[in-house]
């Protein structure tokens, strides 16, 4: 992962967040397609927002929050909350909610796909879904019940247990399933800010939609990888 400069921040107007490292440990990734890419089911000016300003804030606070700490800044997002423990009480709770933001929503882009490209789940993850929840449309209608049972922000998560196995939960805030010692697959963002500009407080039609634009071919390499 390429680190921003010093300099590169200044240009962006954003140096007063910057500690006295000439590098910072984490940054934004790029988004893999155009803001318009999801549209009409997710709006460019949704992702816009949620890209450069939404996820743009936890990576800053999460910089800010370990950016002194030479060890922390070494590790990546996902061993910090594998190892929340580790990290020291006075900024755990930053870690936990900004490192959280920050890794949720760097997966997140990269599970989402124009529609034309979606697909279908396949190989052992198509296998998996069939075997744990009697195929990807049941898996589906529980992913969105899942959803819509998330009171406040939050997600719903699949994600594979250390057997192997998938697990269905949700989770509140920016928690991540690296915390319960899982490895996440596939969120949904419940979080207003994912989908209130188009859907206002319809979240069963934004959930209908993003359906729509689930990149199932990564989705299912991660798979192949992370069940190895
Ligand atoms: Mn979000």
């Amino acid at each position: 992962m390429t680190r921003r400069t010093l300099l590169e921040l200044a240009s962006l107007g954003t140096a007063a967040a910057v500690a006295s490292a000439a590098e910072l440990p984490f940054t934004l990734p790029k988004l893999p397609y155009a803001f318009d890419a999801l549209e009409p089911y997710i709006d460019a000016a949704t992702m816009q927002i949620h890209h450069d300003k939404h996820h743009q804030a936890y990576v800053d606070n999460l910089n800010k929050a370990v950016g002194a700490d030479a060890a922390l800044s070494r590790m990546s997002v996902d061993e910090l909350l594998q190892h929340l423990d580790t990290v020291p009480a006075a900024i755990r709770t930053q870690v936990r909610n900004h490192g959280g933001g920050h890794a949720n929503h760097s997966l997140f882009w990269q599970t989402l796909c124009p529609a034309a490209k979606s697909g279908k789940p396949a190989g052992r993850l198509a296998a998996a879904l069939e075997r744990s929840f009697g195929g990807q449309e049941k898996f589906e209608d529980r992913l969105q019940a899942a959803s819509m049972g998330v009171f406040g922000s939050g997600w719903a998560w699949l994600s594979v247990d250390p057997g192997k196995n998938l697990v269905p939960d949700s989770v509140p805030n920016q928690d991540s399933p690296l915390l319960a010692g899982r490895r996440p697959l596939l969120g949904i963002d419940v979080w207003e800010h994912a989908y209130y500009l188009k859907y206002q407080n319809r979240r069963a039609d934004y959930l209908k939609a993003i359906l729509k634009v689930i990149h199932w071919d990564f989705v299912s390499a991660r798979f192949e990888e992370l069940a190895k």
